[in-house]
């Protein structure tokens, strides 16, 4: 049942215009989909690798998210979702990628993310880097709340990190990084095992290199 929401609710989000986003985009990004009541990362728009392919955190920041989620035992898809809050990439009038506003944010997100969300219903979400955690707590500052849990108005458990991108620039904080993802597995499998939830994992039919020829489709 949730497998057929979400494949109804992927398309909704493949044919939407709803904002002048539509004009900056090459492919939408609707995101990887783990298993329900399963872990969420959520980062904050595409850039252009993700515009290109329509797959979310490829290139040098997606390989060090995979690295660190297998040094947890963990797959992308197998065991967890990603979703951008935005679903096509802000540019600038350069054609490069910006930081997307306020409004933007709030505009794609109320509508698709939220919507993804009650679909998949994680049992913790963690966001890359401050602009996600800014959508979910305003007043918060990365920086301050990084490698901390708190809990959402969406009755989701929100564990803080860094975007990958930011630890290829800082390498310094790789160690810290790593620490990361080793809260990640513990508060996951303790909200886990509180909720009397076996692991979920999902079964995945397809490659990676697959499911982007299966957004090529859509997109
Ligand atoms: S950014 Fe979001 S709301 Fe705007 S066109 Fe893309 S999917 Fe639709």
């Amino acid at each position: 049942m949730s497998e057929d929401q979400l494949s109804a609710l992927t398309e909704k989000i493949l044919a939407c215009e709803a904002c002048h986003l539509k004009d900056s985009r090459t492919k939408i990004v609707p995101g990887i989909y783990g298993p329900v009541n399963g872990l969420c990362f959520i980062g904050e728009a595409p850039g252009y690798y993700e515009d290109k392919q329509g797959v979310p955190f490829i290139g040098r920041s997606g390989q060090l998210l995979d690295n660190m989620l297998a040094d947890i035992g963990m797959k992308r898809e197998e065991d967890i979702s990603i979703l951008n809050i935005i679903k096509c990439r802000p540019t600038t009038d350069e054609g490069k990628n910006r930081t997307p506003t306020e409004s933007e944010l709030r505009f794609c997100g109320e509508r698709w993310l939220y919507k993804q969300l009650s679909i998949l219903s994680p049992r913790l979400i963690v966001t890359i880097g401050g602009i996600p955690l800014k959508f979910f707590i305003p007043s918060a500052a990365v920086t301050k709340y990084v490698k901390k849990a708190f809990d959402t108005d969406l009755g989701i458990k929100l564990y803080v990190s860094y975007h990958p991108a930011y630890i290829l620039r800082n390498y310094n904080l790789m160690e810290e990084y790593s620490e990361h993802f080793k809260d990640i597995k513990n508060l996951y499998d303790k909200l886990l095992n509180e909720q009397g939830i076996d692991q979920p994992k999902k079964q995945v039919l397809g490659s990676h290199s697959e499911q982007k020829s299966l957004t090529d489709f859509f997109g």
